[in-house]
């Protein structure tokens, strides 16, 4: 018998974390942050550490204390992140000392970034780290047997993204949280179909799948990276011969195939490129720990206010010399773009400056409110606005059919939102034959399903 408990993620887009009992053994997936009340909390309050306390009290955290009620707490042998975001990550430095002696598994690059976060913070954990690269697999140790697990390396909008697989007698757990199916990726390779479809056909099949339904209301294939690198060097054009005007450009630290487009095409504006703020130097340093740094040639990567600021002192005096890849394309506050626009720093924008958005806002309502606010005042200063330079990093409708193709599942769970984002995962399940109810599943926060 296979129980999945929906712990997190299944009624909001973020938090996501799923537990899976396989007899008398527990392995969780995943475990994020929700953000929205972290960025309120940013806003109201500058100082003092975030604590679980503190994190559970505003719901920033995945509520897992439904574990200890069901009785599975103890029971729990692995914890597997399948990628490097903070809404897959950023619960762990929080939640996993309630797990004492269980590993965490992940890629190299993730398992980085979650050291670095660690650092960050200034915390500790005692977990064993196991670092697994994409394409390998590993063994978890348990009291009904050991549990076989395969990475299968995948495409999404961070470095080296894994559909964590358990083999269980009863067929295969497959989690896709979160992918999309890049042909033409623009660092490392595209998805790994073979070892996929290998899974599907070997033994009982595939048993159940938890699928990233944030998207598959939207009738399309999400296009590729090399769409959004395209779409950059369009941008940029505008700043090629010009040697009077700023260019900064924002995007989303973890997006490290974007960093390296913006890095590749702002050299050829001819301009010095200076890359700034905790976030960057975060996700780049563990791209660098990973042995994947992005950047052939030398980039300057700023982190505290003191040398930023210097920097921006010269930028202001020196507007075409330099390209500025900074945080703060959702206008999060004390981000390096809010701090400009806010006028805290030595650099004002001008008439005929350039920044380009290489993001689309988060649609929750206070990236909305921000996003538009900074919009105005910078358009109000005559800076020319570049925004949704950006092609998504998440499966749509057509994905997921493809998706379901290839593993051919014989349970469906979606996942990765609300049951606005998940009903429509449902109604491509009944194209494929699916029943609601008997194979294919809506689930809520704390849940738990059984499948026999
Ligand atoms: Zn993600």
């Amino acid at each position: 018998m296979i129980e999945v408990c929906t712990v997190g993620g299944y009624e909001e887009v973020g938090k996501n974390m799923t537990a899976i009992k396989i007899g008398e053994d527990v392995i969780i997936i995943d475990a994020g942050v929700f953000l929205p009340p972290l960025m309120d909390l940013q806003e109201s309050e500058n100082q003092g550490r975030n604590t679980e306390k503190k994190m559970r009290k505003i719901k920033a955290l995945p509520d897992d204390k439904v574990l200890d009620e069901i009785g599975w707490r103890d029971k729990v042998r692995a914890i597997i992140i399948s990628h490097a975001h903070l809404d897959h990550i950023g619960a762990i430095p929080y939640i996993a000392h309630r797990y004492p002696n269980t590993p965490i598994y992940g890629t190299p690059f993730t398992l980085s970034v979650l050291e670095r976060i660690l650092e960050d913070e200034k915390m500790t954990l005692k977990n064993p780290l196991k670092k697994i690269k994409p394409d390998t697999s590993f063994t978890v140790k348990g009291k009904s047997g050991n549990h076989k697990v395969d990475f299968i390396h995948v495409t999404h909008s961070t470095l080296q993204v894994v559909f964590p697989v358990i083999h269980t007698k009863d067929g295969a757990i497959v989690y896709t949280l979160d992918f999309k199916f890049d042909n033409f990726p623009t660092m490392g390779k595209a998805p790994n179909y073979k070892k996929m479809k290998q899974i599907a056909k070997k033994g009982k099949g595939v048993k159940l799948m938890i699928v990233d339904s944030l998207y598959s209301g939207e009738d399309k294939k999400t296009p590729s990276e090399r769409i959004a690198r395209n779409l950059l060097e369009d941008a940029f054009s505008v700043a090629k011969h010009d040697r009077k005007s700023a260019l900064f450009v924002t995007t989303f630290s973890s997006h490290i195939e974007r960093l390296k487009s913006v890095v590749e095409f702002g050299k050829k504006t001819g301009r010095q490129i200076i890359i700034m703020g905790r976030s960057m130097n975060k996700y780049i340093n563990a791209a660098r720990k990973a042995n994947l740094d992005p950047f052939r040639s030398k980039i300057k990567l700023l982190k505290y206010r003191r040398q930023i600021n210097a920097m921006l002192k010269k930028v202001n005096k020196n507007r075409g010399k330099y390209l500025i890849l900074c945080t703060g394309h959702q206008a999060e506050k004390g981000s390096i773009m809010d701090r400009i626009v806010g006028g805290e720093t030595p650099f004002k924008f001008k008439k005929g400056d350039n920044v380009v958005f290489a993001s689309s806002v988060i649609p929750t309502p206070a990236s909305i409110l921000n996003r538009d606010k900074m919009d105005k005042r910078l358009r109000n200063k005559g800076v020319r606005v570049q925004t949704d330079i950006h092609v998504s990093g998440h499966a749509s409708g057509d994905d997921l059919r493809e998706l379901l193709k290839i593993f051919n599942p014989e349970h469906i769970i979606p996942a990765h939102g609300s049951l606005q984002q998940e009903t429509p995962m449902i109604e491509i399940g009944n194209e494929f034959g699916y029943n609601f109810g008997e194979t294919s599943h809506l689930s809520s926060d704390g849940k738990v399903l059984t499948f026999k």
